[in-house]
């Protein structure tokens, strides 16, 4: 037994994600969490203002979703489902059809976010070879996205934050169109020359012998800059990619369940991807879990090529335990009006992130059902904002030049103000 204390054993033996293991940050260590907050080993409650990487959605350990889990834990955590299938896997994929795109028919589930799009970027490759392209094995994006910290969902993040340079040769060179220039909110120009639908389109032309689908985050770009843009640049995408047989995938791991304001972003548009990621909120961030939903279409394609099996199966596929835990969490998200409980913590944001605006060294304030974000005009230390907004009791961490909250939903007014005053101290201070 090591005699380090358990923050100094952390930070000699344990990476963190984006960190230099060996030059830690500061490190919070907590030690249990319940609703939005999250209690330090010195007793501090911080509001949990990043429902933990937005995945938390209803708030740490609720009742609903660990007593499903409890139940689970007590009948079957795990079985290989090679040859094998259980209730909750069925009582999943029924409550997912119920709420998903009504074209998305069938479900593949997996452990990740990352793997989910490593699952989807095969289907597509194997569905074009299925049809006679087995050329078409490369992905068509837009800049500025985040995909997944795995190889090929890395190869489609944004080149230059995704640091494509560093990976150089090992990572694999995909076809980028520049991020769609019009922003949610703003009128839609016709003119494809501004609306970026002509480059989109040469893009995609130039490629289509090579692209087997064009990947995207739907309405909102997370992690590669929070950047809200407008739903028609979707609905045109769309008929482009239908006109080259590209098949549509929308990564909607970060704005799945209504984190939007919406239950998904495709229902921003007026039309279905071929092939949805979710992940994050699907458990309610209580255990690892995700999925990829195709529509007939790539099954079909995919299940009547040759070998027709789909080459993927990861070990702890559809876990019944995060079966459980995601039922749980999608009943706790439809149980409740959604609509009105992100359209409260929206208009609640959009006031009180409005002082924002007149401080020098804010570039943008913007809002989007339950993420609200102060975009700075240079980059943000999340190592200096943690002790700042420790001492307003709030957990917020900033990434690149953006300020942010995604609130758990169960969050209270006043609980919501404390995050917003941190973030605006924030953006004052820093
Ligand atoms: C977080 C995220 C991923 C990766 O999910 P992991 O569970 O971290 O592997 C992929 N796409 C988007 C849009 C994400 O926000």
């Amino acid at each position: 037994m090591s005699t380090l204390s358990q923050l100094e054993f952390d930070q000699q033996h344990l990476w963190h994600p984006y960190t230099n293991v060996v030059k830690p940050g500061p490190t919070f260590v907590v030690k249990e969490a319940e609703g939005v907050y999250l209690t330090l080993d010195d007793g501090t409650q911080l509001i949990d203002a990043m429902s933990s990487w937005w995945c938390m959605m209803h708030g740490h350990r609720h009742p609903q979703i660990t007593a499903a889990m409890h139940a689970q834990l007590d009948k079957l955590p795990h079985v290989m489902f090679g040859g094998l299938t259980h209730d909750p896997a069925i009582d999943l994929g029924r409550k997912l059809l119920e709420i998903t795109p009504e074209s998305l028919t069938r479900i593949f589930y997996c452990d990740s976010g990352s793997v989910s799009v490593e699952v989807a970027m095969k289907m597509a490759v194997q569905y074009q070879h299925a049809l006679g392209y087995p050329g078409r094995s490369e992905f068509a994006t837009i800049r500025s996205g985040y995909h997944g910290d795995t190889w090929k969902a890395m190869s489609v993040c944004d080149p230059d934050t995704g640091m494509h340079h560093l990976f150089q040769g090992a990572v694999s060179v995909q076809h980028f169109v520049s991020r769609p220039p019009v922003a949610l909110g703003q009128d839609w120009p016709d003119d494809p020359a501004l609306n970026g639908l002509s480059e989109l389109r040469e893009t995609l032309e130039a490629g289509a012998n090579e692209i087997a689908a064009l990947i995207l985050e739907p309405v909102v770009q997370g992690t590669g800059g929070m950047y809200f843009y407008h739903p028609e640049y979707l609905n045109q995408a769309r008929a482009i990619c239908d006109e080259l047989g590209i098949l549509l995938i929308f990564d909607e791991i970060a704005t799945g369940f209504a984190r939007t304001g919406e239950l998904f972003a495709t229902d921003f548009c007026t039309v279905e991807p071929d092939i949805i990621c979710l992940g994050k909120g699907l458990t309610g961030g209580h255990v690892s879990f995700a999925c990829t939903m195709t529509n007939d279409r790539v099954a079909n394609g995919v299940g009547g090529g040759n070998p027709g099996i789909f080459m993927h199966g990861p070990t702890y596929m559809a876990n019944p335990l995060a079966c459980a835990a995601a039922k749980a969490a999608l009943d706790v998200l439809t149980g409740q009006d959604w609509q009105t409980r992100v359209a409260e913590i929206a208009a609640q944001m959009v006031a009180e992130l409005e002082p924002a605006r007149d401080l020098p060294n804010v570039a943008h304030v913007r809002v989007l059902g339950g993420i609200g974000v102060i975009e700075m005009k240079h980059s943000v230390s999340a190592d200096a904002a943690h002790a700042r907004a420790k001492e307003m009791g709030v957990f917020l961490r900033p990434f690149g030049k953006n300020i942010y909250t995604m609130p758990p939903f169960v969050i209270t007014p006043d609980e919501l103000s404390r995050i917003t005053a941190g973030m605006l101290r924030l953006a004052r201070e820093l």
